[in-house]
């Protein structure tokens, strides 16, 4: 059955300005500046449903990922849309290599801490992970799989569909041209809150003062140095294990070979013999929202990491064979809308380390704001915030103004300062299984998410747990 776009709420979704047409209604930081004040009104046409899921996820970033597994282990008929040719979003798509925060962590994130470290794809650092990325992707989409997740990749959600205050649908731009998909409950982890912007949400977006968001980072994996000769320069190799020292010596090295990296903190992790990761870029001042930034900054990026390890290179000794074997489909951006929900998380939870009766996770990892003005620092910074272990409730990943819909990941409610501590992959995920479980459940018994006791969430996450 096909489905009519109500035009009016389309136009203040902001798709119509995706699409470069003029709308008073366009979201800040998205593009679609209309040349000289020249828009088309495109064609109105009818977008065939072409599925009916009980539970749809958009994004398979560990959020999504990790919704999409739950939501279908909960017995719910489960879409997951993912617009990269693989799962795992920064986690695969984006290189990183690394997970962080998940000492604490039961359920899904141990589930697959193990089966990487069975697979050989998990080097263990005290409480950091650190994991080979082609390993991650292949076990994502096994355990995608063998829940009996339905997989669509190549596939970008760009519009919304609401009944009243309900989302019914979400509407999609692939290579099959565009495509509905119905949904009983409908998850956002697409990290830039792309569904929840189009089906109206309200959102915050970067710096309170600034409007700024957080630095960009182009990563690389290298290979052709061996550990025992660059350990001065890598935190798990040198005999200082504070996380200064190595950063330092390493932007000294690039520094002395004639290059001055745009992160003033650049970082060599060690991820197995043979395989390093390299996060020494910083694009300052783009928004993920929009595709001619994230365009530059792509391109710039992927220029400054090449000159960075030609530089290396070219000073011989240890560096005499390194080479990139691999930079990222997709610049990591740390930082998109964050949703309004029914509960913001805020700098003074951290600061009180609040406690949560509907607690979805513990977050431990302190605040980590990365430099949004360089002519301040390149760094890491000023941390006036230290934070206490604090809880993310469930009501942080229910968007407050559309019914049906739940926010996993970066993208939940939450302010600047909470973001850059709870957005670390380590808690990402139990976000994505509390929120998976919850669709599920609402969806299979005919409530809103909203309508649900937390009890009923925990007791199937313990059984999930317990089984997993
Ligand atoms: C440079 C950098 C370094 C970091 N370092 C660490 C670290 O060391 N350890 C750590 O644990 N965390 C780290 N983080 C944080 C962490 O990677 C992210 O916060 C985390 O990936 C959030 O997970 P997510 O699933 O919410 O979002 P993402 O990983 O961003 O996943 C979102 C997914 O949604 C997809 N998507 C987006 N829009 C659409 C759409 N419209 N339709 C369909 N699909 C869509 C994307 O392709 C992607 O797959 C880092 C982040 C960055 C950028």
């Amino acid at each position: 059955m096909p489905i009519a776009i109500d035009r009016r709420r389309f136009f203040q979704s902001g798709a119509l300005a995706a699409a470069g047409i003029a709308a008073a209604g366009r979201l800040p930081s998205q593009g679609g500046e209309p040349v000289a004040g020249r828009a088309l009104l495109e064609a109105a046409r009818q977008v065939p449903v072409v599925e009916e899921a009980d539970v749809v996820v958009c994004g398979g970033g560990p959020a999504g990922v990790a919704a999409a597994i739950a939501a279908a282990r909960t017995g719910a008929k489960t879409r997951l849309i993912e617009v990269n040719g693989c799962l795992g979003g920064v986690w695969t798509a984006g290189l990183l290599s690394w997970i962080l925060d998940t000492g604490n962590k039961t359920g899904l994130m141990k589930e697959i801490l193990a089966r990487l470290k069975e697979r050989g794809g998990l080097a263990v650092y005290g409480g950091d992970r650190g994991y080979d990325v082609e390993e991650m992707k292949i076990l994502l989409e096994e355990i995608c799989l063998q829940a009996g997740v339905l997989v669509r990749l190549h596939t970008r959600a760009c519009s919304a569909a609401r009944s009243g205050k309900r989302i019914e649908a979400v509407i999609t731009e692939s290579k099959s041209g565009r495509e509905a998909f119905r949904g009983k409950v409908f998850i956002d982890a697409t990290g830039d809150g792309d569904l929840a912007a189009q089906a109206g949400c309200g959102f915050d977006y970067g710096h309170p003062e600034t409007g700024q968001a957080q630095p960009m980072s182009f990563i690389a994996l290298l290979s052709g140095i061996e550990a025992e000769q660059v350990a001065p320069f890598v935190r798990e190799l040198a005999e200082a294990k504070d996380w200064g020292s190595p950063k330092d010596n390493l932007r000294a090295e690039m520094q002395r070979a004639g290059v001055d990296p745009s992160y003033a903190k650049p970082t060599l992790f060690y991820i197995r013999p043979g395989l390093f990761c390299l996060m020494a870029n910083h694009q300052y001042g783009v928004a993920g929202t929009n595709a001619d930034e994230l365009t530059a900054a792509s391109l710039q990026g992927r220029a400054e990491v090449h000159r960075l390890v030609s530089a290396l290179r070219a000073t011989g000794g240890r560096w005499a064979d390194l080479r990139i074997v691999a930079t990222p489909e997709h610049i990591g951006v740390r930082e998109g809308r964050r949703i309004h929900g029914r509960y913001t998380v805020s700098t003074e939870d951290l600061l009180a380390g609040t406690r949560h009766e509907d607690a979805v996770c513990e977050v431990r990892f302190p605040v980590d704001v990365h430099s949004t003005n360089p002519a301040e620092t390149k760094g890491i910074a000023d941390k006036k915030v230290r934070a206490k272990p604090y809880e993310i409730p469930y009501r942080a990943l229910l968007a407050r103004d559309v019914d049906g819909l739940l926010i996993a990941g970066r993208n939940i409610s939450g302010d600047f300062i909470a973001h850059s501590s709870y957005r670390v992959t380590g808690n990402s995920v139990p976000m994505g299984e509390a929120g998976g479980i919850a669709a599920a459940l609402a969806a299979r018994s005919g409530r809103m998410p909203h309508e649900l006791a937390w009890s009923e969430i925990r007791e199937q996450r313990r059984a999930q747990a317990a089984a997993g």
